[in-house]
């Protein structure tokens, strides 16, 4: 079979790396892809975005099943324009995607479906705002309702910083449509995790637990980023708080989306903030798989991902059992100079085959030039994973594997996997 996956990120290279290593699976293009999608066997890019140029590609080159990567086309409704189409996508539609692209749907989602989450309040009006923030004092966090690429939370530590967002949204609208409503809410203490599964209407399958590490700098310092490295799983979500996120998040949330009459197909990731006490609340839904999660979980996944999805989007969830890899996986990116605000692009790129002999090497911002040279094309540039039995052992693969690449004003955290080597902290 011939499958497309749609973006251009670590998280797509992953995506149609383990799909291409299916023995079902003849050829994978990404679209558009990036300089590590365009090198690898069976993989190769396509130039088209728009939704409806993709479902013409698919259906004039049998594609038998497409995988969407990031939430935008998700959000702008692909898997609609798609199954209009008959043909098979995996993702949920534009309504069932609300869970990420509002997040004032999914805070109404939550609270009517005793779904744990922090206590909030949606504004549309920069006045109420302000005296909201008043009222509960700092800290306190403000959202803007819409997808902003993740420039749209503040957490104020200050009510002044909770003032000070409020009218970056409501009054300056400078991040536009997206901030025209705004919600503020309780802020939660603890050690975050992902936890992300399949979902396919109605059944449920969970992936590996994962953690991202969000900020820039050492120590989770510096301003927060599309994240800057993963492990998986994550010892924080014990088989015991495992459980509990299933039955008291992801089965009201599925369950309750077939209720409310748009059922949810797709990956569905929950952020959880799991507190002092061991208790696990939602922080948001994304839609999609994370970037860079998806890089350490797919390096542990033994199943094939192309019969996995194939089950998936035919509803058949129920009979499939995935297969782990024991180890520890853990990616380290490598990000541009300047990121996460103003990344420089077009730095040659050396090392990648010397590293890969430890590990797998994921491409996100790099592309190819005229003569084949590798070159730097955005802000995250690369994710390395590394994998072994212990996580000292994983880091150490995976920071070998760096020290091993180059190009021009690289950054990266020197700490990933910091919070699985100590005992439980906040
Ligand atoms: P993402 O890029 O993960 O999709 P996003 O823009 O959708 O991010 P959130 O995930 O809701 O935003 O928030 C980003 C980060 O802000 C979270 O990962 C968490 O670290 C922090 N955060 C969000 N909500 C809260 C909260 N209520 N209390 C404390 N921290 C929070």
């Amino acid at each position: 079979m011939k499958i497309l996956v749609i973006g251009s990120g670590g998280r797509e290279h992953a995506l149609a790396w383990k799909l291409a290593q299916s023995v079902k699976v003849q050829k994978v293009y990404v679209a558009p892809g990036n300089g590590g999608t365009a090198l690898a066997p069976h993989l190769e890019n396509l130039d088209i975005s728009r939704p409806d140029e993709l479902a013409d590609f698919a259906s004039a080159n049998d594609i038998a099943l497409t995988v969407v990567g990031p939430e935008a086309p998700l959000a702008a409704g692909i898997v609609n324009t798609f199954r209009a189409r008959n043909l098979k996508i995996f993702g949920p539609t534009r309504e069932a995607a609300q869970l990420e692209s509002s997040k004032d749907f999914a805070k109404s989602f939550m609270e009517r479906h005793g779904i744990p989450t922090a206590k909030y309040r949606t504004f549309t009006d920069a006045q109420q705002a302000h005296r909201y923030i008043d009222e509960q004092g700092a800290p306190i966090v403000v959202k803007a309702d819409g997808l902003a690429a993740g420039k749209g939370v503040v957490v104020a530590l200050t009510s002044q910083q909770a003032h000070d967002a409020v009218d970056m949204m409501l009054f300056d609208n400078k991040l536009g449509d997206a901030g025209a409503r705004v919600v503020i809410e309780e802020f939660l203490e603890g050690e975050e995790a992902s936890f992300i599964v399949l979902v396919d209407g109605k059944n449920i399958l969970p992936l590996a637990t994962s953690q991202d590490h969000k900020r820039l700098k050492d120590g989770d310092e510096g301003p927060n980023t599309g994240g800057m490295g993963a492990f998986s799983p994550a010892p924080v979500v014990t088989p015991a708080l495992h459980a509990r996120i299933l039955r008291e998040i992801i089965v009201p949330t599925v369950n309750g989306m077939r209720k409310d009459g748009i059922p949810y197909s797709g990956f569905l990731y929950a952020g959880v903030m799991i507190d002092r006490d061991g208790n696990p609340k939602t922080l948001e839904f994304n839609c999609r798989m994370g970037d860079p999660e998806t890089q350490p979980i797919l390096s542990r996944l033994k199943s094939d991902l192309a019969f996995v999805l194939e089950h998936a989007v035919n509803g058949t969830l129920d009979t499939v059992e995935l297969e782990w890899d024991r180890r520890i996986a853990l990616g380290v990116v490598l990000a541009s100079a300047g990121y996460p605000e103003n990344p420089q692009k077009g730095a040659v790129i050396t090392g990648i085959p010397k590293a890969s002999e430890n590990g797998i090497v994921f491409h996100a911002g790099t592309r190819l030039d005229k003569e084949g040279k590798l070159l730097t094309s955005g802000g995250r540039v690369l994710c390395v994973v590394g994998l072994a039995d212990t996580m000292r052992m994983a880091q150490k693969t995976a920071y070998d594997m760096v020290e091993a690449i180059h190009f021009e004003g690289v950054q990266y955290r020197h700490d990933i996997g910091w919070r699985a080597l100590k005992p439980y902290k906040t």
